[in-house]
């Protein structure tokens, strides 16, 4: 019989490699703040007379949307977090509302290789196809 859940051994796993992600993009937020702010302010002021202005003001917003992209995909990760707490982790969505319907080669599982790829997926690469061309 196929297996309905990650062992407590693998959703370890699963955990450390959440905690890691969320600790790079920590790491990269940090980094495009000190690049935007201070140091460089003074650089801006210098040059906002001429060409530059636009290019500077396209760079924040750039970084901006960077930021809040990483933020969304935190947010995803700690509901990843959560869903390894309540022990959910890994199983299709679409298995969960509807059994049937997944079609995942490991239903209701969705692969570890993918799982530590995508460590927020709620669906198989299967399913999400599907879901993607209205077929669910
Ligand atoms: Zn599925």
């Amino acid at each position: 019989m196929a297996k309905k859940a990650y062992t407590k051994s693998e959703l370890k796993k699963f955990e450390k490699n959440i905690l890691e992600k969320i600790g790079e993009i920590n790491e990269s937020i940090e980094g495009v703040r000190s690049t935007t702010q201070p140091n460089n302010s003074v650089f801006i002021e210098e040059r906002s007379e001429d060409f530059n202005e636009g290019t500077e003001a396209h760079e924040v917003e750039k970084n901006f949307l960077l930021m809040s992209r990483e933020s969304d995909y935190i947010l995803n990760l700690n509901k990843a977090l959560q869903r390894i707490k309540d022990g959910n982790y890994g199983i299709c969505e679409v298995y969960q509302k509807d059994a049937e319907k997944c079609e995942c080669p490991d239903s209701p599982l969705i692969t570890k290789e993918r799982l530590m790829e995508v460590p927020n997926a709620t669906k198989g690469v299967f399913c999400k196809e599907k879901k993607k061309l209205n077929l669910l």
